[in-house]
């Protein structure tokens, strides 16, 4: 079943265990078929550069297991909760790569300093709230999802031109029109925090970028 969609995630894992993305096997990703709503996404507890097509899990949108010899990622419910809030996008890609999740783990935003940050997002890439002990508790995974979903929903943000997120205290989630996509938006997103950090250490007074040279460029 979705033959193609596996071959595409099986892809996708395999160029980010190559770009070094996703170090410890702290890293999945998944792709949609809208079609059926179904989800293609990275089984437990193998690595990346290990993932066959075969061995990729297939779910529903209520996180069923619809074909797979293994368990999905622990981290399904919240590849669903953005698949489910974001109607166009196609793909997620959850990594611990170095450079985001320490911005991640400060609790910051990461501000648009220059064109190869607009070249990506056209603005601030956002990082969620703190999560309450209950919700950590009880549906974390779930909860990390949809406090990505709440994030862009209260500050009027559009996830089709802002295509990542920072979990606070955990690391990027990155989208796009399939699972593809959404691995370079994660590559860029973390060249993009790599570059803040540096250009914060260098000048600690700068500013955003301005406004109109921000959407001129990401409209390139
Ligand atoms: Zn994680």
């Amino acid at each position: 079943m979705l033959e193609t969609l596996r071959e595409q995630v099986c892809s996708a894992c395999h160029m980010m265990y190559d770009n070094g993305l996703a170090a410890f096997m702290w890293g999945n990703i998944s792709g949609i078929d809208r079609a059926n709503s179904l989800v293609v996404i990275t089984p437990k507890g193998l690595a990346l550069n290990e993932i066959t097509p075969e061995s990729l899990v297939i779910c529903d949108l209520y996180g069923n297991v619809a074909e797979g010899d293994f368990l999905p990622s622990v981290d399904l419910a919240a590849h669903i909760a953005l698949y489910r809030a974001f109607e166009n996008i196609g793909g997620v890609v959850h990594t611990h790569s170095k450079s985001a999740t320490v911005w991640a783990q400060a609790g910051r935003d990461i501000p648009p300093y220059g064109i190869s940050h607009a070249d990506f997002f056209k603005g601030a890439i956002p990082c969620t709230r703190s999560l309450t002990i209950s919700e950590i508790e009880s549906e974390y995974e779930e909860t990390m999802g949809r406090s990505i979903v709440e994030t862009f929903l209260e500050r009027g943000l559009d996830p089709d031109s802002i295509p990542g997120a920072l979990v606070f205290n955990h690391g990027p989630f990155a989208w796009g029109t399939d699972c593809i996509d959404a691995l370079k938006h994660a590559a860029a997103l973390e060249t993009i925090a790599e570059l803040a950090y540096r250009t914060e250490r260098i000048n600690p007074e700068i500013m955003p970028i301005n406004k109109a040279i921000l959407e001129k460029q990401f409209l390139k």
